[in-house]
């Protein structure tokens, strides 16, 4: 265990990257808060809470807009998150890079401004079984209201996706694949790069729900070749409210504006608009600018520790945790793929997650219960709910000895 800790924790000093959160030094029900609901939203760093109070205390104007000193400026620091933003997932350019209120936004802005024009009647469009709502509901909705058809990838019992069944399930009709990078129900790590070739081999987009990657590893859009990538600033220690749309410039140009207003175009009469260039033509109206400023001071952040270091700790507080876990008895984890992100879905057949949760609770344990937005990946596990904890760069193996002894309270409790 001393070896392990050593081990994973080169690279990363987790003492000293938790003195940036201050929201983590702090007592719940008397007890150390330990917070494992990092999949649901994640803590934020004195750089982010820092650089925003600057922006609002120093900085603050509108942008694009001002023809004014402090104006100019804001507008500078903006687009240069943009930059960075392109930067962290290597786009080809910012202009790729469309801001949005954060992964569902995004994926709603594909399924209009793309799905509208070019899905139709008869026409396809396929998931996985183990989607976040997000990453379901708009495309059901563009479906209905079209005439096409949803289809879904199966996942097996240990929350894997069947690559064979999604081979059978691209046809000539298949004008969409949109699948997550991970689970955020089950932690899994999906082949994106295979599943991204094979629909490119029919000419078939693909967009990628990456509010579970973004936050956890390394991620080269160019690489993948996926023709959308969206991801939320909250999960990645930044602020909420902002989130990215990243698409191929080809598709930004053919895709149709997603909200109408001032900023999004170039000239306007009472008989005629012309539309800006991408990304304008996607960002109506005054946009959130805190938010974008305090989305870069968190990428800063992650980059400076290091997607890789990050990647490896985690992994190594998964592996940690998931030993643990098991030796507890009874307690089954849901969601057991071999290649896996931070996250630990468990049931107990006789406690509810929900008493779970509470009883976790009064001991400072913050987890998630309940379905996570992914209802149809409990139906496939014949399951309600789940307990969930989700581990950051900044938890640490004390607190899973912390939740281990938590979930011994909780079966004293109630057996
Ligand atoms: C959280 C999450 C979403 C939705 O993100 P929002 O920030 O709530 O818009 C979509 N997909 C996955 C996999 C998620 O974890």
């Amino acid at each position: 265990m001393v070896q392990l800790m050593e081990k994973c924790t080169i690279g990363l000093d987790v003492a000293k990257i938790r003195a940036d959160f201050p929201v983590l030094d702090q007592r719940i029900n008397g007890y150390p808060l330990v917070y494992l609901d990092n999949a649901a939203t994640t803590q934020k760093p004195w750089p982010v809470i820092d650089r925003i109070r600057d922006f609002y205390a120093h900085e603050y104007a509108t942008v694009r807009r001002g023809v004014y000193s402090m104006s100019a400026r804001a507008t500078m620091a903006y687009d240069q998150v943009r930059e960075q933003v392109a930067g962290f997932i290597h786009a080809a350019s910012p202009h790729e890079i469309i801001f949005t209120k954060g992964t569902t936004e995004a994926i709603n802005l594909v399924a209009y401004s793309y799905g509208r024009p070019f899905i139709g009647a008869g026409d396809e469009i396929i998931i996985s079984a183990i989607e976040h709502h997000a990453n379901i509901v708009p495309w059901q909705q563009l479906c209905q209201e079209k005439g096409a058809v949803l289809k879904v990838i199966p996942a097996n019992e240990a929350g894997e996706l069947l690559i064979d069944e999604y081979a059978k399930l691209l046809t000539d009709n298949t004008k969409l694949v949109a699948v997550n990078y991970v689970s955020n129900s089950l932690g899994t790590i999906n082949p994106v790069k295979t599943i991204i070739d094979m629909a490119h081999e029919r000419g078939i987009p693909v967009l990628i729900d990456g509010a579970q990657s973004a936050p956890h590893m390394a991620v080269d859009v160019q690489a993948l070749d996926c023709d959308f990538y969206a991801f939320s600033g909250h999960k990645i220690y930044g602020p909420t409210g902002i989130g990215v749309l990243y698409a191929k410039m080809k598709h930004l140009e053919a895709m149709v504006p997603y909200q109408c207003g001032g900023d999004m175009i170039e000239s306007v009469t009472f008989e005629h608009t012309t539309f800006a260039k991408p990304p304008h033509k996607f960002e109506a109206g005054t946009p959130p600018i805190a938010e974008v400023i305090g989305l870069g001071a968190a990428i800063d952040y992650l980059e400076k520790l290091g997607l890789n270091n990050i990647q490896a700790y985690e992994n190594d507080l998964l592996a940690y945790g998931t030993e643990q876990l098991q030796q507890i008895e009874g307690l089954q984890i849901i969601g057991t793929a071999k290649h896996k992100a931070s996250v630990i879905s468990f049931v107990f057949p006789d406690i509810h997650p929900h008493d779970v949760g509470t009883i976790l609770d009064q001991q400072g344990i913050a987890v998630r219960a309940g379905h996570h937005c992914t209802q149809p990946v409990m139906e496939r596990f014949h399951i309600p709910a789940t307990t969930r904890a989700s581990f950051s760069f900044y938890n640490t193996h004390d607190e899973i000895d912390r939740l281990v002894e938590g979930l011994r309270h909780v079966i004293a409790v109630f057996r």
